[in-house]
């Protein structure tokens, strides 16, 4: 049983990890790579750097964290249950939870909203019994929100543009995706396909960790907090993944203002 475990090896996570490990709390991060920063070519704004590139400074911080003694993995996490966090292969327990799982991608395609496509499988899946539906996405997380999926239907039509060992796959660009005739319609090519439900399940998207847990998110998708504490007691969010500047210095502020909040949770627990 961890005190906590973090959720993403960016600088949010790995300053929250190492402030913990200060306050002698024994910590698992998991992160399934280097998030924004990792895409950032060159970083000239943060503290003591003149310039440096964002993979550089996010190796450099996951190697201090090991270097201190941190136990830090890299995988995707799929799943969160109460304070069980699921990855592919292994489950973990924890005290507390941090997520510093970055900014929500969402799939960039044209007419995606709320309103017409669901992100959990296991929150919306049952609500599609029997039903013809679709799961856009990609990599392990789809996958597991298919698994999820065929315990409603068997009726799944998958668009990727991965390489997924599943019979009923469409690969091509997606247009569109649009409401007709009181079904959902996605557009690929000039091809309409239409389904009763369609699920996106995108890695990376805090979207599906926020519905299975319930955490309320604003409209921008990031975790609502007061002083880094969501909802549910034991969650804890911070760096890009809440409201805020989204800059590296404001991350790595965001992990030890959080690991201070989480200490505190600890003591009274
Ligand atoms: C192109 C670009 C340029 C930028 N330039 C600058 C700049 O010049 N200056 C600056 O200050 N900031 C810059 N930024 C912003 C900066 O990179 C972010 O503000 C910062 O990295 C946020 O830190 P974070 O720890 O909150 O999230 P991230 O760095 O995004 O880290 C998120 C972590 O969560 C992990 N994760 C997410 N979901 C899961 C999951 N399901 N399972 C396991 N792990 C998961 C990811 O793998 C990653 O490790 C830039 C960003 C981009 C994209």
């Amino acid at each position: 049983m961890y005190d906590c475990i973090i959720i993403g090896k960016g600088p949010a996570g790995i300053s929250c990890a190492i402030y913990l490990k200060r306050f002698n709390k024994n910590v698992l991060v998991i992160g399934k790579d280097y998030g924004s920063l990792g895409r950032a070519k060159v970083i000239e704004n943060y503290y003591g750097f003149n310039s440096i590139s964002g993979l550089d400074l996010a190796k450099k911080g996951e190697e201090q964290a090991k270097n201190l003694g941190i136990e830090v993995i890299t995988d995707e996490v799929l799943e969160i249950m109460g304070l069980t966090v699921m990855t592919k292969n292994n489950s973990y327990e924890a005290k507390s939870i941090f997520l510093a799982t970055g900014k929500t991608n969402k799939a960039n395609i044209s007419g995606i909203d709320d309103s017409l496509v669901s992100y959990c499988a296991t929150c919306d899946g049952f609500f599609f019994r029997g039903k013809k539906i679709a799961l856009i996405g990609y990599g392990d997380f789809m996958m597991h929100e298919y698994d999820v999926l065929k315990n409603f239907t068997k009726d799944i039509t998958i668009f990727s543009n991965s390489e997924e060992n599943i019979k009923d796959l469409i690969n091509g660009k997606i247009k569109k995706v649009f409401s007709k005739d009181e079904k959902k319609c996605i557009l690929v090519n000039d091809t309409e396909y239409l389904f009763d439900g369609i699920f996106v399940a995108s890695s990376n998207d805090s979207m599906a960790i926020a519905k299975h847990l319930g955490l309320i998110t604003d409209s921008n998708n990031k975790f609502e907090v007061d002083n880094f504490k969501t909802n549910i007691d034991g969650i804890f969010a911070g760096g890009d993944a809440i409201d805020g500047l989204d800059q590296v210095s404001t991350s790595v502020s965001d992990g030890a203002k959080a690991a201070i909040e989480i200490n505190k949770y600890l003591k009274e627990e």
